[in-house]
């Protein structure tokens, strides 16, 4: 496999700014820390990420699966009922030198820029970040923004459950920006403080539950890997027992090996019946589930996998980034599958001849309304290969003056580098097949 080091999450980074990827969020003022935007690149990207995961959900007919959209800013009581107020929190210590705050548990990973720091005991920070509405500002105007996507589904249970008649088994699925006031983020989009995640729960019998926490895991590995990130990459970390979250009754990681090493990408938690009986004492709502074969009311059991979209989009760009030699010069490339990549299909006309722009224009207009494509003219052709490669395209396809005569172009594929002519008439059955 590969060597993977902190040389390639430069490279990867690099690449990502300069390209359209990501970038440094209020940099005309200098830079917000750990804030990102992302580009026009970045932003496709994302989507598609995000839209393969809710095409996943779609993919197993045995699955039932409802779409939901919620709110960042929920309820107090939800974050009280959840546990999130009392126990949302990272052990914190202090460097006493110069007053860095570090992460309890990440002092290995991250260190104090002083000689010989010492540091306080932990306490305890919790992450939410809080905010007020309206115009007063007290206590009762305090809010939070989310810190998971999860606890707008577990208050949406019972709506879900009743106005879409479902019945167990059954999950519903959640995506959508997060907030965590991380006491060290970092790494690039790894950890930021604000993120996107794609959560499901997953409702089910008691009996039940083992089976589904074992489906949920091999269909989400089977997820990374469709994405395009190999085996070598992933693996998967079960939680110890003082490693659990409060709610967990089991979780197993799906760990990504990082330029750094191996950390998290997703967690798949048997969460038991916590939530909806924390939402259910806590509102004295009966949010429970009327099971008809049994004539009984039960509380669900809940597996939740729950993954991070931006740190996903990270993951992908390391495990895709590539380099190998073409005329003694570097090439770098991301190897995005077809259906992920920014874009699809570069559109290169061997010179800015009017008949080959037209030529070139025509043959855009007939691939665009299926296909991400780009048409560039500028520079030399090998210049504008190596940017689509850079961008990690798979296609390219070029003009030259004998597809005016014989009604072919080239087609230059991004990994192997080989060309073949194919006709114009048969371009679009030709990218079908991806
Ligand atoms: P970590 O241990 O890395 O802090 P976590 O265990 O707190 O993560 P979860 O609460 O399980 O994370 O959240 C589910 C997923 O959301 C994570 O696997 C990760 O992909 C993503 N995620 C969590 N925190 C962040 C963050 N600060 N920035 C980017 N993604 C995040």
């Amino acid at each position: 496999m590969e060597e993977i080091n902190k040389e390639l999450f430069e490279k990867v980074v690099k690449i990502a700014q300069s390209r359209g990827f990501v970038y440094n969020s209020s940099s005309i003022y200098g830079g917000l820390r750990s804030s990102y935007d992302y580009g026009p690149l970045g932003a496709v990207l994302k989507k598609n990420i995000a839209e393969n995961w809710w095409k996943s959900l779609y993919s197993h007919s045995e699955l039932k699966i409802y779409p939901i959209d919620t709110a960042i800013i929920q309820s107090t009581s939800v974050w009280k009922a959840s546990g999130h107020l009392s126990e949302f929190s990272d052990d914190l210590v202090e460097c006493k030198i110069c007053n860095s705050r570090f992460r309890a548990d990440l002092l290995d990973t991250v260190s104090c820029e002083c000689d010989n720091p010492e540091f306080t005991e932990p306490k305890k920070f919790n992450l939410m970040f809080s905010t007020n509405i309206g115009p007063t500002n007290d206590e009762n105007s305090n809010v939070y923004l989310r810190p998971e996507t999860a606890q707008g589904i577990f208050i949406n249970f019972e709506n879900v459950q009743r106005t879409m008649r479902a019945k167990l088994p059954f999950g519903i699925a959640n995506i959508g920006k997060s907030f965590r006031n991380e006491i060290t983020p970092g790494q690039f989009i790894f950890r930021t403080r604000e993120f996107e995640q794609m959560e499901i729960e997953f409702f089910c019998k008691l009996e039940d539950s083992s089976k589904w926490f074992e489906f949920w895991k091999e269909a989400r590995m089977q997820w990374y890997l469709n994405l395009g990130i190999s085996q070598d990459y992933l693996r998967f970390r079960e939680h110890s027992q003082n490693e659990l979250a409060h709610y967990a009754k089991k979780t197993v990681d799906i760990e990504f090996l990082y330029p750094w090493g191996w950390g998290e990408l997703e967690g798949i938690a048997d969460r038991g019946i916590f939530d909806i009986e924390a939402h259910q004492n806590a509102s004295g709502k009966d949010i429970s589930y009327f099971d008809t074969e049994e004539n009984i009311k039960i509380v669900p059991n809940v597996i939740e996998p729950a993954a991070g979209l931006t740190r996903t989009l990270f993951a992908l760009l390391c495990a895709t980034y590539k380099e190998d030699n073409v005329n003694n010069e570097t090439r770098n490339f991301f190897t995005f599958n077809f259906n992920i990549a920014p874009i699809q299909i570069g559109i290169l006309p061997l010179s800015k001849k009017e008949n080959l722009i037209k030529l070139a224009n025509e043959i855009n207009n007939l691939l665009l309304v299926k296909y991400r494509t780009e048409l560039d003219v500028t520079q030399s052709i090998g210049k504008r290969y190596r940017r689509q490669d850079e961008i990690g395209t798979p296609f390219c396809i070029t003009i030259d003056f004998e597809s005016l005569e014989d009604g072919k172009v080239t087609i230059r594929d991004r990994d192997t580098m080989q060309q073949q002519r194919v006709s114009i008439e048969k371009l679009l059955n030709f990218f079908d097949k991806d």
